[in-house]
C-alpha cells in the first residue's frame, strides 16, 4: 500500500541536528502543536546557506513537512524566524542552554504534543538570551520539565506527614521525607529546600529577582540530579 503523506506546517525550536547519509540532516524540532518532531532534511548539507543554516540548534523555525505515520517526517521547507544571539555570543549561556535542551530531549517523548513544554523552552531561552542568571534559570527549567513529565519532586515539607523539620532527600520516594516517616537519606537544610521550592514555583522570568547563595545552588543542583537518576532507575 502506498502511504499518502500529509503536508503539515508548524513552528518550533531546533533541539538537535545530526548529519545523515551523504548530504542529509536529521533535525529534532520542538513544536507547540505536534510536540517533538524528528525530521529528515534531504540534501540539507548541500542547501544554500540560508536554508541549511536555519536548521541550527536553538533556532526558531517555520517548517513545512510531510507527516509520516512511522519513522522520520520529511522536511520540505524551513524558514528562520528567530535566533538567540545573546546565547550564541556567551559560552556560559550557550552551555547552559544546551544542558537544558539535553534534559528536554531526555524527558520529552516524541510525538506527544504538550504546549507547556514548548512554552517553557521558549521562556527559558528568552530569559537566558536576556542575560538572566543561567544556573538558577536552568534549575527552574529542569524542575518544570520534570513536573510536566510526571516526576515533580515534593519540595514542600515531608511528602508523607508535611513536617517542616528534620527533612532528608529521598528521591526514590519522590522528594523530601522526614526521619520519623522513614527518611534515611542525606539531610536537607530548610534554606536549601525552601530555595528549591521557590525556584520550582516562580515563573522563569521572575527567577532573576531571586537571590540564591552559591552553596545552596550547588546543593540544589546535586539534589535534582540525584532525583533524576533515581527516577531513571525506577
Ligand atoms: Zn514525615
Amino acid at each position: 500500500m502506498i502511504e499518502v503523506a500529509q503536508l503539515a506546517r508548524d513552528e518550533g525550536i531546533v533541539l538537535r541536528t545530526q548529519d545523515h547519509a551523504e548530504t542529509d540532516r536529521i533535525a529534532v524540532v520542538l513544536t507547540p502543536n505536534h510536540g517533538r518532531l524528528d525530521l529528515l532534511a534531504k540534501g540539507a548539507r548541500r542547501m544554500e546557506q540560508a536554508a541549511g543554516a536555519a536548521l541550527d540548534v536553538l533556532n526558531v523555525v517555520k517548517i513545512i513537512y510531510y507527516r509520516r505515520r512511522s519513522g522520520l517526517h520529511l522536511l520540505k521547507e524551513v524558514e528562520l524566524v528567530r535566533t538567540f544571539p545573546g546565547i550564541r555570543s556567551d559560552l556560559d549561556r550557550a552551555t547552559t542552554a544546551l544542558g537544558g535542551i539535553e534534559w528536554a530531549l531526555a524527558l520529552i517523548p516524541t510525538e506527544a504534543p504538550d504546549e507547556r513544554v514548548h512554552r517553557l523552552t521558549v521562556e527559558f531561552l528568552t530569559a537566558l538570551d536576556a542575560g538572566h542568571p543561567p544556573r538558577v534559570l536552568a534549575l527552574g527549567y529542569v524542575l518544570r520539565l520534570l513536573a510536566v513529565a510526571g516526576h515533580r519532586p515534593h519540595l514542600d515539607g515531608c511528602l508523607s506527614c508535611g513536617a517542616q523539620d528534620g527533612l532528608t532527600w529521598s528521591p526514590e520516594r519522590g522528594g523530601l521525607l522526614c526521619r520519623p516517616c522513614g527518611g534515611s537519606g542525606e539531610a536537607v537544610s530548610p534554606r536549601v529546600w525552601r530555595t528549591l521550592g521557590a525556584i520550582a514555583r516562580l515563573p522563569l522570568p521572575a527567577l532573576a529577582r531571586l537571590r540564591v547563595e552559591e552553596t545552596d545552588l550547588e546543593r540544589g543542583e546535586a539534589l535534582v540530579r540525584g532525583f533524576r537518576e533515581a527516577q531513571l532507575r525506577r
